[in-house]
């Protein structure tokens, strides 16, 4: 039984009266130019909403939670009970069917109050996003209808200390025995690690050297509370430190066959497919990220004297702050393109690549610039921008490196300059 908010009632008779897309994307006749950047009135509204939650339940908190490392359990309640976390599962499992772009909308609003709390709240849609994408019926209904039903966390555990970038390098092993396989191996750096209900974990399976990388993996649904699931300490790191990062051990752990994402050896295509839709929502959370930089900077240079002027009056100060500008339109535009294409069925990967390689890279240099623009302030953390500098710093680290990114994009680049030889 899934229930309802009124706010999910009011999205769900919105999408009815609107649709979610573009307003006036060019299905329609009298579309001249083809692209268009006016969201629909519902998107408007739910832009809005995770505005205001950001303005009233995660600013306020995100100095607290990020000098404690607590996990901001209390704000993801609410945000569930609004129904912002489980708008994207489909409707026939109790969510609301809600495209990647308005995922993405909320997702930058967050993580203009705080990027560790917005990956507290969203980085669960990272292990749902296999189970939307190569899950059977059975699998989205218990797996997807759960996070409905209650706020709950879910893993994507893929990396271990040895593979990171290099997935296939990977030694997490399951060995079938009978009607389970048994998993043994350690992840690294997991994300929501000690908090999740259930985890999705990449595992070798064909021990092989020579097998080829499409049928050498596989992806597994694990229960949290299966006996051999070890859980490690809670990772001090450098930004983002509401989010709950930690190693998971499996020792002897058994899964029964049910639990297999697609078929035994689709894994790796199946991780690879879920960056396609999830670098989009890096992006817009980076995103996020780069505007508040621009907010506090813009403001404190308008304020600030030096010489008997604002120091927005020094052009060098000035034409930072337009440098930020540029950067968060234009990080905002490849997001926007990356989920969009996603939502139109469009192979993303390439643009997913440039979104989220650039929002990064942006968010860094943005946040290092607002840091200069506060002077002594900008080190100090009773001013919000070291904070910012800290947290940055990550984007250009998960869901594939920014030198990935580069790896990728150089790879099509290279493929296609060929075939026009
Ligand atoms: C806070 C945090 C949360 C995370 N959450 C998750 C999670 O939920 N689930 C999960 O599975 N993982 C998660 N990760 C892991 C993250 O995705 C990896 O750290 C990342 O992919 C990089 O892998 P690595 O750390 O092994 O670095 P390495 O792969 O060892 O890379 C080290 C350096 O070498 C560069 N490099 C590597 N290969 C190449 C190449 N071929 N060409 C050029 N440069 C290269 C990299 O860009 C990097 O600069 C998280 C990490 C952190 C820190």
């Amino acid at each position: 039984m899934h229930c309802m908010s009124t706010f999910q009632r009011l999205c769900i008779k919105k999408i009815a009266q609107n649709g979610y897309r573009f307003s006036s994307f060019p299905n329609t006749t009298n579309s001249i130019s083809g692209y268009n950047f006016r969201l629909n009135d519902t998107q408007i509204e739910i832009q809005n909403l995770a505005r205001k939650f950001t303005r009233d339940e995660i600013i306020p908190v995100a100095a607290y939670h990020d000098k404690t490392g607590e996990y901001p359990i209390d704000i993801i309640k609410r945000a569930w009970d609004l129904g912002f976390l489980t708008g994207h599962i489909p409707e026939e499992f109790g969510g609301l069917g809600q495209n990647v772009l308005t995922s993405c909308l909320i997702d930058e609003e967050f993580s203009y109050g705080c990027t560790g709390i917005a990956l507290a709240l969203t980085s669960p849609g990272l292990a749902q996003t296999p189970i939307i994408l190569a899950g059977t019926k059975d699998q989205q209904k218990k797996y997807l209808g759960r996070m409905v039903d209650e706020p709950l966390s879910a893993a994507f555990c893929v990396t271990e200390s040895c593979a990171g970038s290099d997935v296939a390098g990977i030694r997490t092993k399951a060995e079938r025995k009978g009607d389970e396989w048994i998993i043994n191996g350690q992840k690294m750096w997991i994300t929501n690690g000690g908090v999740a209900n259930w985890y999705f974990v990449l595992a070798r399976t064909d021990p092989d050297p020579k097998a080829s990388i499409n049928n050498a993996f596989t992806g597994f649904i694990v229960e949290r509370d299966s006996p051999g699931i070890i859980p490690g300490k809670k990772e001090q790191n450098m930004g983002q430190r509401a989010s709950d990062t930690r190693s998971v051990t499996f020792e002897d752990l058994r899964v029964p066959k049910e639990n297999v994402l697609s078929r035994e050896g689709a894994g790796f295509k199946i991780v690879m497919q879920t960056f396609d839709l999830t670098r989009p929502s890096v992006a817009a959370c980076a995103t996020g990220l780069i505007q508040r930089c621009l907010d506090e900077a813009s403001k404190y240079a308008n304020e600030r004297t030096t010489f008997g002027v604002p120091i927005a009056q020094h052009q060098a100060i000035a034409f930072l702050l337009a440098d930020m500008g540029i950067a968060a339109e234009l990080s905002r535009v490849a997001w926007i393109k990356g989920a969009w294409e996603c939502d139109f069925g469009i192979k993303n990967s390439y643009i997913a690549s440039v979104a989220k390689c650039f929002s990064a890279d942006m968010a860094n240099k943005a946040a290092s610039d607002a840091v200069q623009i506060f002077g002594g302030n900008g080190f100090n953390s009773e001013y919000p921008v070291e904070k910012l500098m800290r947290d940055a710093k990550i984007f250009q680290i998960y869901e594939g490196t920014s030198q990935i990114q580069r790896l990728i994009l150089s790879r099509y680049i290279i493929k296609h300059a060929k075939q026009l030889m």
